[in-house]
């Protein structure tokens, strides 16, 4: 800790939730995947979800994975900041973990579909900061849930068909990335956050501090 920060005037920031979408294969889970390995403080919030694990993914990792009537019961104990109905399947955020890292100081990162960004907007916009990811071309976004290829054909055209709608949802963020370069897009997802967190309306005793700076 420095000096500064051992100062009782020192401000303290209120951590932000930064949440991302897109339409799937654009590319937001390895990008927000990087993300969290280069920022310590920023922690994934882990969804709960009714849909059967991918190869590879692990429970409380990647997501919480539940029966309906398990998710139904977080629903109606009020468990689940938000939850929205996608690709035929219940997802939703789990309140207490999110509750949980702010109060320990990080940031939350958000990987959720635009119906999830609408009702975290609807409670939290003052914290929130919503990025939406697009991908260079349609072709770009078939490829690569083609080769991601853990979904079934049928799966794949059902979810290209939703792509577009989803879309149609990025006049809602707040930024805008096109991810035809991965590097690049990682940057500008950093500098997004890096900015955001400096927002003067993060700060908590801010007036306190600079009183104290104009007195010495
Ligand atoms: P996937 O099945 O490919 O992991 O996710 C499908 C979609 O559900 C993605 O757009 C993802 O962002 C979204 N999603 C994942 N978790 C949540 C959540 O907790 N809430 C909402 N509203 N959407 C989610």
């Amino acid at each position: 800790m420095s000096m500064q920060q051992q100062d009782t005037y020192f401000p303290r920031r209120r951590g932000l939730l930064l949440v991302m979408s897109s339409p799937s294969g654009a590319g937001k889970t390895s990008l927000s995947r990087h993300l969290l390995t280069l920022e310590p403080d920023l922690k994934l919030s882990v969804s709960a979800t009714t849909r059967s694990p991918r190869p590879g993914e692990e429970e409380g990792k990647d997501y919480f994975f539940k029966t309906t009537e398990e998710f139904d019961s977080l629903i109606s104990s009020g468990a689940l900041l938000e939850h929205a109905h996608v690709f035929g399947h219940y997802y939703g955020t789990p309140r207490q973990s999110v509750e949980d890292h702010l109060n320990a100081g990080h940031d939350v990162l958000f990987d959720i579909d635009w119906q999830g960004a609408q009702q975290l907007h609807e409670k939290m916009r003052e914290d929130m900061v919503s990025v939406f990811i697009l991908p260079p071309s349609m072709k770009d976004l078939e490829r690569r849930l083609q080769t991601r290829a853990q979904d079934s054909e049928d799966t794949i055209a059902y979810r290209m068909s939703r792509a577009r709608e989803e879309m149609r949802h990025f006049p809602e963020y707040d930024f805008v990335i096109i991810n035809d370069d991965f590097d690049r897009a990682c940057h500008s997802l950093r500098a997004i956050l890096e900015a955001e967190r400096n927002r003067r309306n993060r700060f908590v005793g801010l007036n306190d501090f600079v009183r104290k700076l104009s007195e010495t």
